[in-house]
């Protein structure tokens, strides 16, 4: 069976697993999820390693990892990584199952089609189909396939980068998610290659007040408080400061649209298509309000009021945006970090970039590698711990009119089966040529 129609399956299988990772250590179905591709890389001839993040009263969160020895051990191997997990999906929004893995239309439907079962079915239809041909990479590839990584890694990569770092020995380099799919700009169709991710911070914001009857006179409301908090927070213009990435990125979108590189940097991220929901939100701090809980009868006044703040800092500003956010709410409102993650950049440039470029060229002639900054995290953030230099390519040739990038965490999250086909037949040549 070749090796397109294989992807398709395994994504479907993956799908099928409903691996909904809640946070805070509540999840289903990466046990099952792990055992399948455990089974899958043992029955090809790989030996995977599993570890597994066990706690009191949660799930085991089993992440695994095997080695594809390459032809040439002077090469540094090169870590291939995606995630098992899924964000959940209210399945009454969507117009099929989002875990019945249906092909339809020409596409694969259900959550993780794109974030990432995608990537994970095409890496391995590619170590099948190329161990059943008998070829092998030039370097040796590390492949994982992380527990957690929709809840920040805590119980996935940054457990099993702690515990068993021996098993990245020498890798210098990843590559995983959210990059390389296509946008078009002015006819021309350019890939994009993530280089670098903002931070991310979960904020949790308090506020207390008087508790009592909802009839009285109360000018101590903790609701109040927190909702003037949360309207000053909103009303904050974070200014757009261009980092070396999205500076390089900008002009080559300017240069390849024929427009002036010194205009408004999101109305030169608007040309991007698309992907423009994700270039613009990489061009300064975003902070979101994200779940407000307060209150349990509606005439008792609660005596507190609790938001959690969804804050993506630009790289290396963490500590900033967090002293700016304490001194604009003041000391009515008390901030707590749930998660702190560091954001980083990579240069565009060195041997695996050329590698992608040279993939992406002999299968895509005339299209173009540009580089970004991703406005969420992945599981490079874990890994930059050991210095391991991440990448997010996920080759997609996906159709101008698809929004590829509102698939993501969306309603009827599908792959185009064509995508699937270009991606896999990418990612194969870069593995084994590389
Ligand atoms: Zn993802």
């Amino acid at each position: 069976m070749n090796a397109t129609t294989r992807t398709v399956e395994i994504l479907a299988d993956l799908i099928r697993f409903d691996t909904s990772n809640f946070g805070n250590g509540r999840a289903t179905g990466e046990s099952e999820a792990a055992e399948y591709v455990v089974a899958f890389l043992e029955r090809i001839g790989l030996e995977p390693t599993i570890v597994t993040h066990t706690a009191a009263g949660e799930p085991d969160r089993p992440s695994v990892i095997a080695r594809w020895e390459g032809t040439d051990q002077s090469l540094p191997p090169l870590l291939v990584h995606g995630h098992l997990d899924v964000v959940p999906a209210k399945a009454e929004e969507w117009s099929v199952d989002p875990f019945a893995g249906v092909i339809s239309d020409g596409c694969v439907w259900g959550r993780g089609a794109v974030d990432m079962k995608d990537m994970d079915a095409m890496v391995l239809a590619t170590v099948e189909d190329a161990i059943e041909r008998g070829a092998r990479p030039r370097r040796t590839i590390v492949l994982a396939f992380f527990a957690d990584e929709e809840a920040g890694g805590v119980r996935g990569s940054h457990h099993v980068v702690t515990e068993r770092p021996d098993l990245f020995d020498g890798v210098q380099q990843a590559l995983s998610e959210v990059g390389g799919y296509s946008v078009t700009l002015s006819g021309k169709r350019a890939y994009m290659i993530q280089t670098g991710e903002k931070g991310l911070m979960w904020l949790r914001l308090t506020a207390q007040g008087r508790a009592g009857h909802g009839s009285h006179v109360n000018h101590d409301n903790a609701i109040v408080k927190l909702a003037r908090a949360l309207v000053s927070l909103g009303d904050v213009e974070w200014p757009v400061e261009l980092t070396p990435t999205t500076r390089l990125l900008l002009d080559e979108v300017a240069r390849l649209t024929g427009s002036d590189p010194a205009e408004d940097p999101h109305v030169i991220g608007d040309r991007t298509g698309f992907a423009a929901r994700f270039v613009n939100a990489s061009l300064q701090t975003t902070v979101n309000p994200t779940v407000l809980d307060a209150g349990y009868k509606h005439n008792v006044v609660p005596q507190s009021a609790t938001a959690l703040i969804d804050v993506r800092p630009l790289p290396g500003q963490n500590v900033d945006v967090l002293a700016s956010i304490r001194e604009l709410l003041g000391p009515d409102i008390e901030v707590s970090v749930d998660v702190d993650d560091i954001g980083f950049e990579t240069t565009f440039d060195g041997d695996l970039v050329d590698a992608i470029a040279g993939v992406l060229a002999r299968h895509d002639p005339g299209s173009v590698c540009l580089p970004y900054l991703l406005s969420a995290g992945t599981d490079n953030k874990a890994l930059q711990r050991l210095g391991i230099r991440g990448f997010g390519f996920v080759p997609l040739r996906v159709p101008d009119s698809f929004d590829f990038p509102g698939m993501f965490h969306g309603v009827d999250e599908r792959v185009p089966l064509e995508s699937l086909e270009f991606g896999q037949k990418v990612i194969s040549d870069l593995l084994l040529t590389y």
